[in-house]
């Protein structure tokens, strides 16, 4: 089993629809399970039409919450938190829970025993099936900051079921940017696909998502999607990938028909398997096979 994951140093690059297209070309000749690890903006499901088979609440860290019944309205609680988290209220103690740390101060300062520290639920994931293969993907809720946990979770779980099924590659979609979630998605892959557009921040983002590749060590292709919008940004790129020996496994045209493909919830080479987008994604998907069995074969 070999995990691809493919990423992006910022949003917008089409990083979802190459995958959905790499699913899709995986798929007719192997068994994959997908991953979806942008659990803040999860969208791979638009072009998947997953049906949910299993759905899994996603808890994670703690909030003080003080029960009115057997507070003595000391007020030791609103003198230990250094958060500022713990207000009156009507005459009654109550957290203010965006605020609250978690730090446990007050938990264990409360003369009464009447604060406990519940951990609440910050979002849900899901174990689906696509016509391409299982999905396992997440949503956290609005104003959570533990998406790299859920994006470890969603991981872990897509591994599992490959390991289970015997499926030859889990793909996963990352997150755009870098920081936390994206070192989730990206730990533990054999390779990872950096997707990049010729814009006038292009060779930042590559370098930037590059970085965090690099520094565990994944190998790591490059792509530049809608290649043909400004050729002066796509030679950056590509001059850069020559500097630093990054492979620059394929280059995408830009055509509206990619969009077209999108609105009718598929992928570019499913909808419009003859045309010269879907062409580009063949032989990225070419590519990215060759590398990952020769990997496969020199590590046997
Ligand atoms: S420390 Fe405990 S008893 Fe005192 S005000 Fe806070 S919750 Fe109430
Ligand atoms: S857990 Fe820490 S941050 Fe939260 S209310 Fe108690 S003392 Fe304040």
């Amino acid at each position: 089993m070999k995990q691809l994951v493919i990423l992006s140093g910022k949003g917008g690059t089409g990083k979802t629809s190459v995958t959905a297209s790499l699913a899709h070309l995986a798929a007719r000749e192997t068994r994959i399970v997908l991953a979806d690890a942008d659990v803040d903006a999860a969208n791979l499901d638009l072009l998947l039409a997953p049906t949910i088979l299993e759905k899994h609440d996603f808890s994670s860290g703690v909030i003080a919450k003080i029960d009115p019944a057997a507070c003595i309205s000391c007020g030791i609680c609103t003198d230990v938190c250094r958060f500022d988290a713990i207000d009156v209220i009507d005459g009654v103690y109550t957290v203010d829970e965006i605020a609250c740390d978690g730090c446990a101060a007050c938990f264990y300062q409360c003369p009464a025993n009447a604060i406990s520290l519940p951990t609440p639920v910050v979002g849900q994931w899901f174990h689906s099936d696509t016509r391409f293969g299982p999905l396992l993907h997440a949503h956290l809720f609005a104003g959570q900051d533990n998406s790299g946990k859920l994006v470890t979770l969603v991981k872990q779980e897509a591994k599992l079921l490959a390991l289970d099924e015997n499926r030859e590659y889990v793909i996963v979609d990352g997150p755009p940017g870098i920081g936390c979630p994206v070192i989730s998605a990206a730990s533990g892959a054999d390779m990872a696909l950096i997707v990049v557009e010729p814009t006038v921040s292009g060779v930042h983002d590559l370098e930037r998502a590059y970085a965090t590749t690099a520094h565990f060590g994944i190998p790591t292709m490059v792509a530049v999607n809608k290649t043909d919008i400004n050729p002066e940004r796509s030679q950056e790129i590509i001059a850069y990938c020559q500097q630093v020996g990054l492979p620059l496994i394929g280059t995408i045209p830009f055509d509206t028909i990619v969009t077209e493909a999108m609105v009718n919830g598929q992928p570019i080479t499913e909808y419009a398997p003859t045309h010269p987008v879907s062409a580009a994604m063949y032989s990225l998907w070419e590519q990215i096979r060759t590398v990952m069995q020769n990997d496969k074969a020199s590590k046997k």
